[in-house]
């Protein structure tokens, strides 16, 4: 469904080159939930905007459906990691929501209002729909912005370490409503996180890439239970060792995959 081919991305500015990303592929099938991690500033975020059509990739492409990816495409949704600056202060919630629908027009104005109450109510704010985002907390405000991407029914919700500023209380309650959507809804997700334990908890399989300049390092199927729960999910052995696992991948990783040094040869 979603097909990452030899991406590459190099940022030129002043005459100085940064090469972000070097080389990933892979692919996303219908009704997957994957995890992509990796370490600060490796180009997760960049990555994210090339798939979403927001950035041009330099070398490689981006294959929805079949069909190259050369600018947004109805088809996706991206919940961004700053939910504070991606709500307009001025719009009450529901109007937040409702916002991306206007360019779907073939909908009614009635089906509209029906796929913004059910997203809200879906991440539990029905109740919230008059208020302002000013008025609500990071946690909540975060869930507007998953209810916008729910309500606009995409093929792939794309999330940037959406819960990476909320508490850890929160951020709990929000990996098991993501888990519980996908379940629902059968959405294909792709989830990118710095949180090696957050990847492991939420993904049906975890991507995980090496420093910049970015390769994908290794890729993991997650076989714990689909029924997940944030106290016995975690204390499972199994889970302890698929986190120990992805944990040494990303120790052992290599800016652009380079073989690593032993201490001796250097
Ligand atoms: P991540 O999301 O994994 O933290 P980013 O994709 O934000 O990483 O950034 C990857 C690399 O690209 C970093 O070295 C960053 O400094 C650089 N970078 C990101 N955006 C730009 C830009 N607009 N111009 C130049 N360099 C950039
Ligand atoms: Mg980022």
């Amino acid at each position: 469904m979603l097909d990452v081919r030899g991406l590459r991305k190099v940022y030129d500015g002043h005459g100085r080159q940064v090469e972000a990303v070097r080389d990933l592929t892979f692919t996303l099938e219908p009704g997957d939930l994957t995890c992509l991690v990796g370490p600060s500033g490796c180009g997760k975020t960049t990555l994210l905007k090339c798939i979403a059509g927001l950035l041009t990739p330099s070398g490689g492409e981006v294959l929805l459906d079949g069909a190259r990816v050369t600018g947004p495409r109805p088809g996706m949704a991206v919940v961004f990691q700053e939910y504070g600056r991606s709500l307009f202060p001025w719009m009450r919630v529901r109007e937040n929501v409702e916002l991306p629908l206007k360019q779907k027009k073939s909908l009614s104005k009635q089906r509209r209002r029906e796929l913004v109450e059910d997203a809200l109510d879906a991440v539990g704010l029905s109740e919230a729909g008059t208020a302002y985002p000013w008025q609500l907390s990071g946690g909540m405000q975060q869930r507007v912005a998953i209810a916008r991407a729910l309500a606009y029914e995409p093929e792939v919700l794309l999330m940037d370490e959406p819960f990476a500023a909320v508490d850890a209380q929160t951020r709990a309650g929000l990996e098991d409503l993501v888990r519980r959507l996908w379940r629902d809804r059968g959405m294909t997700i792709l989830f990118v996180t710095h949180d090696i334990d957050e990847a492991v908890y939420l993904g049906q399989r975890v991507v995980t890439l090496s420093a910049s300049p970015t390769v994908v390092q290794d890729q993991l199927t997650v076989d714990l239970p689909d029924e997940r729960d944030q106290l016995h999910t975690r204390s499972d052995p199994r889970f302890v060792e698929l986190r120990t696992h992805v944990y040494e991948q990303i120790q052992n990783a290599r800016p652009g995959g380079g073989p690593a040094v032993s201490p001796a040869a250097s």
